[in-house]
């Protein structure tokens, strides 16, 4: 059971170094941590959590090693901060930065080329999931993934339906379980789910038998709730 927390845009250095010294105090239960500050607060999460089993991942990464690319961050440049893996497709990059499924496809390798580990993000928006094309969006998403990407070990998807991020709605656990074998079938990794988890859901969410785990955002930017999202996972 992985449970990982996308900051998004929040937390500057100061405030991730101090987030970070806290959750090392924390009750985590028995469940895999890992943290996902923006790219300025990386190495001092990494610092703040050395010697802990919390992992330190990116929110994005691009597939080239270096170069022209004015504004990106590379693999390499990850592993030499120490940290451990990166999100990669998050539905906010494919949504305002134009991130497609091949743009994805590239990231993926590259990320776990250079050693990285990698949960790569995929969900139907609300339109999709009305017109019953769920499982369409995740055939073509998941699909372009399993083409694309050679070797699978150190890959986990994260389900997240857009309409789930940042609005309070939560998929249904029946929902989640159902998009989660779909997932499975056509690509046999951890499958994460992702989408306004909080304190009040995450045993339930967890308890699905294809659940392996969250992906928080909101409410992984506070310890205490973050830690109790932890300890709730852990009882499944
Ligand atoms: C996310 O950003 O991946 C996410 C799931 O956000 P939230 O938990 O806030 O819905």
């Amino acid at each position: 059971m992985l449970i990982a927390g996308n900051w998004k845009m929040f937390k500057g250095p100061a405030d991730a170094g101090a987030f970070c010294r806290a959750l090392r105090e924390a009750d985590l239960g028995s469940v895999d941590v890992v943290v996902c500050p923006p790219y300025v607060s990386l190495a001092e999460a990494v610092q703040a959590l050395a010697g802990t089993e919390i992992g330190v991942a990116a929110q994005n990464v691009h597939w080239a090693a270096e170069g022209a690319f004015t504004g990106e961050i590379s693999a390499p440049m990850l592993r030499e901060l120490g940290v451990y893996g990166t999100i990669v497709g998050h539905s906010e990059r494919r949504q305002y930065f134009g991130e497609t499924d091949e743009t994805v496809v590239c990231r993926v390798n590259a990320a776990l080329e250079h050693g990285l580990h990698v949960v790569a993000c995929v969900g139907e928006t609300e339109a999709e999931r009305e017109a019953g094309q769920t499982e369409a969006v995740l055939r073509r998403q998941v699909g372009a993934i399993a083409e694309g990407v050679s070797e699978t070990d150190e890959l986990v998807i994260a389900y997240e339906p857009v309409w789930a991020i940042g609005t309070g709605k939560t998929a249904t656990p029946q929902m989640a379980q159902e998009a989660h074998a779909v997932v499975k079938s056509i690509l046999d990794v951890p499958v994460l789910y992702g989408g306004s988890v909080k304190p009040e859901n995450a045993a339930e969410l967890a308890s699905q038998p294809d659940v392996d785990g969250a992906l928080v955002g909101g409410a992984s930017l506070d310890v205490d709730s973050f830690a109790t999202i932890c300890r709730e996972a852990s009882h499944s």
